[in-house]
């Protein structure tokens, strides 16, 4: 039960460690994870334990008709049966069938454990308290949930899709809303008969717009890898960039500031939202939208990043919006995005805020292309590249496969060279 409470902790989006400490939500997920395996283990070591005393008492028979007995049985099959349907690929296939049994599972566990409890000790000896403070956790993480969406109130979202990307990939731009970084957990109630569904999604920062006749091209950018440059010398000839603080592009009428995500479509909510907005005359729909958040889920980032002398951000498809925000407050930190992208369109959606990061950023982006990790990172952190040799924050966010391949090729490089540069590395999953 001591291992319940934490459990409960660490499962929270509110966990107030998550202030105290630099782990981010992922890993406190993890813990959340494996104190769970342990919490499963001993419960059925006492079960089995138990059931094997009062077989050799020979008052098995007598026990299995106690209310304490059974409640005990359920809580046992409740918390066992939240292994099988944790598992990852329940999480990934099935995602909101996963989050209500492991609701649904949770709640039984925790009152089979109290009642087991009470038919036997009622509150003498106390071991009902755990169940108090693991439930006490559970219902102030649900209101606090409910209290940050009601501080934010109902919004409009205006959901676009992204052209040249097979409609894949959706724009959410929300109406008076101004967040600068983390994630925040979107619910559209008017979408689906699941109202109450939320969804995390990483606030980009502050995007910027192409919008043709003002200011000329920021010089600086020069150091874009060749498709963009190429393309961009064509549009410049063509036109004139402008970077204009958020406006959206989608509602001209709208002159508020507005928050902006950007989306992959998946199987569920995000699938309803391409369709709807690809389905519209313009391609865009406006619908009502609910906001809890955003969250710093990422831990201290930026004490860890302040430490170093350079940054590089490795992003994938989508995975760029979480490393915006770092980018465009790199300050002036020497630092590098690395970007590939399957889809031209996604790219082009971003250049006019890519042109925006400021000049010490250097911007590289692969369209259709993987970049080879082992040598981009060996030449950052053998410092071959630069003179800087102080500590490298590599910030990585796209998918798994990604996030590992650079895991391991950092600890491969690390371990073949003492005298690479020291490195912090963030993984901002998009995944739990
Ligand atoms: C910290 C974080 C930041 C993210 N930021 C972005 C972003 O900026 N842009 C973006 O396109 N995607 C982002 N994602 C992923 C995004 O949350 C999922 O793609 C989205 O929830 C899919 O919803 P769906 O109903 O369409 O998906 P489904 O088709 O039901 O599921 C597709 C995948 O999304 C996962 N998923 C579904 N619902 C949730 C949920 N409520 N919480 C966590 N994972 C879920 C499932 O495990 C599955 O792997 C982020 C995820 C996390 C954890």
């Amino acid at each position: 039960m001591g291992n319940t409470v934490a459990i409960f902790l660490f499962s929270s989006r509110n966990n107030v460690l998550l202030y105290l400490t630099d782990w981010s939500y992922s890993t406190y997920l993890l813990l959340h994870r494996w104190l769970g395996y342990c919490a499963v283990g001993h419960t059925v070591i006492h079960s089995a334990m138990l059931w094997r005393y009062y077989v050799i008492q020979g008052t098995y028979s007598a026990e299995l008709l106690r209310l304490y007995w059974q409640w005990g049985i359920v809580g046992t099959v409740a918390v066992c049966a939240l292994i099988p349907l944790s598992l990852l690929v329940v999480r990934q296939k099935l995602y909101e069938f996963f989050i209500a049994s492991h609701v649904v599972l949770s709640l039984l566990f925790l009152l089979g454990y109290y009642y087991h409890i009470w038919y036997v000790y009622t509150y003498n000896w106390g071991y009902e308290i755990w169940m108090f403070v693991a439930a006490g956790l559970w219902a102030c993480e649900r209101l606090l949930r409910v209290a940050r969406i009601a501080f934010n109130g109902s919004s409009t979202a205006v959901v676009s899709v992204i052209a040249d990307t097979d409609n894949e990939y959706i724009r959410i731009n929300i109406q008076g809303k101004r967040f600068q970084d983390g994630v925040a957990y979107l619910c559209f109630p008017t979408l689906s008969w699941r109202f109450w569904e939320t969804h995390p999604f990483s606030v980009s920062g502050v995007i910027t717009e192409a919008q043709p006749n003002h200011a000329t091209l920021p010089s600086s950018r020069s150091n874009l890898n060749s498709d963009v440059a190429r393309e961009l010398t064509a549009e410049k000839d063509g036109a004139q960039w402008t970077t204009t603080a958020i406006t959206n592009k989608c509602d001209s009428s709208y002159e508020g500031v507005t928050t902006t995500f950007f989306a992959r479509a998946r199987g569920g909510i995000t699938r309803t939202l391409v369709e709807r907005a690809s389905r519209s005359e313009n391609r865009h729909i406006r619908v009502r939208v609910m906001v809890e958040g955003p969250y710093g889920h990422s831990g201290q980032i930026q004490s860890q990043v302040t430490q170093c002398s350079s940054i590089l951000c490795i992003a994938g498809g989508v995975g760029i919006t979480a490393c915006l925000p770092l980018l465009i407050q790199a300050g002036a930190k020497n630092a590098k995005l690395a970007w590939s992208s399957r889809h031209p369109g996604l790219v082009a959606e971003l250049r006019p805020t890519l042109n925006a990061l400021p000049s010490n950023v250097k911007v590289e982006i692969l369209v259709g292309q993987r970049f080879d990790l082992a040598s981009m990172l060996s030449e950052e952190l053998g410092g071959m590249q630069t003179a800087d040799k102080g500590p490298l924050a590599i910030m990585v966010s796209g998918p798994p496969g990604m996030a590992d391949g650079v895991r391991s090729a950092c600890t491969k490089i690390a371990r073949g060279n003492k005298k690479v540069r020291p490195y912090v590395m963030i993984d901002e999953a998009f995944s739990w």
